[in-house]
């Protein structure tokens, strides 16, 4: 039998060698913008190196979207990265929102086109808008010298007619100026390996961030990864089986699931991880704490 010296010690490190930012998205109403704050100011002191917040396609949660930012940097030294779509939406009026940020000192952009609205299927693009994500790259970048975060799809984006037609979209994107590229959530390591590959031999050289989507209902998940081209791979539905009605149980497994996840990918030289927080904070807190991220202590 091989014997695992001090195998939970390395587990359960607390190096500082892993470095984590955190996705939000703009509350609703005033008892779901408490919980945000609450999640926020419990995320805050784990130095995320920046903190996102989405933004509704067509500019739906524009001013939810533009107040959260507002107070994360009026009211904390966190750095702010605001999604911005583009779809439904002229060009003067995007940059109109850019040249806002840029005042209100925002200083990073999630570049994105959004989605077509599921109740409009023939919509149409804005005549006058940008049509998509690298062409809003370079409008940003017209703008200011925002840094830029843009989306990349390790099981191809729904609408890409091929993964090589999507990386070639990726590698616009990053040609335009996109400095990171910050990946829809997966749950097999394998997929996210060969994404990584194939784009590093598209030459494309910017750091790739998983998306990590901590997972505890399931059936809920199937339905939003089957629109953004997510796979549930079949252990993940095994996992959960005979569990609908213990949601602490659940809890529990996305937690385990989440951080064996990541320490498969740091096993393997990832050092960065996206957190999709659902804008609570105890699952996000206990797998950063498991992986050694931790609150500075105090001097
Ligand atoms: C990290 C992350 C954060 C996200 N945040 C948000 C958010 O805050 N709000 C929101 O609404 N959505 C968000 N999304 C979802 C995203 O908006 C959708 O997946 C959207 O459908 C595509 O956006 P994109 O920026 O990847 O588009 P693009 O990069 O523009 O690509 C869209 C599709 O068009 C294809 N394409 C690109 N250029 C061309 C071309 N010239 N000719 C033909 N086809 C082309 C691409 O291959 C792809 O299939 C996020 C996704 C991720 C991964």
């Amino acid at each position: 039998m091989k014997i695992y010296t001090n195998k939970l010690e390395e587990v359960i490190s607390n190096k500082r060698d892993i470095n984590v930012s955190f996705e939000f998205f703009p509350p609703k109403t005033d008892e779901m913008e408490i919980k945000l704050w609450d999640a926020i100011s419990n995320l805050k002191n784990l130095n995320p190196n920046f903190v996102s917040v989405t933004y509704g396609a067509g500019g739906s949660t524009r001013e939810r979207t533009h107040h959260t930012i507002k107070r994360i940097v009026e009211e904390t030294t966190l750095k702010p990265a605001s999604h911005l779509t583009c779809i439904a939406v002229s060009k003067e009026e995007t940059d109109e929102i850019l040249r806002n940020y840029w005042e209100m000192g925002v200083r990073h952009i999630v570049a994105l086109r959004g989605d077509m609205p599921a109740s409009s299927p023939n919509y149409q693009l804005h005549p006058h808008g940008y049509k998509y994500a690298n062409e809003l790259v370079l409008g940003i970048k017209k703008i200011a010298d925002f840094e830029i975060s843009v989306a990349g799809y390790p099981e191809k984006h729904p609408e890409a007619k091929s993964v090589a037609e999507d990386i070639d979209n990726l590698k616009r994107k990053v040609d335009a100026g996109a400095d990171r590229i910050i990946t829809q959530f997966f749950f097999d390591t394998d997929v996210y390996f060969s994404f990584v590959e194939r784009c590093r031999k598209a030459g494309i050289k910017v750091p790739i961030i998983p998306g990590i989507l901590p997972v505890s209902n399931v059936k809920q998940t199937r339905h939003f990864a089957k629109m953004c081209g997510a796979k549930i791979p079949k252990w993940m539905d095994n996992i959960f089986t005979g569990l609908d009605e213990k949601q602490d149980t659940r809890q529990l497994i996305a937690g385990v699931v989440a951080v064996e996840l990541c320490r498969i990918l740091h096993d393997a030289g990832v050092d960065d991880f996206h957190f999709y927080t659902l804008n609570r904070s105890e699952m996000t807190s206990a797998i950063c704490h498991i992986l050694g991220v931790r609150e500075e202590e105090k001097k």
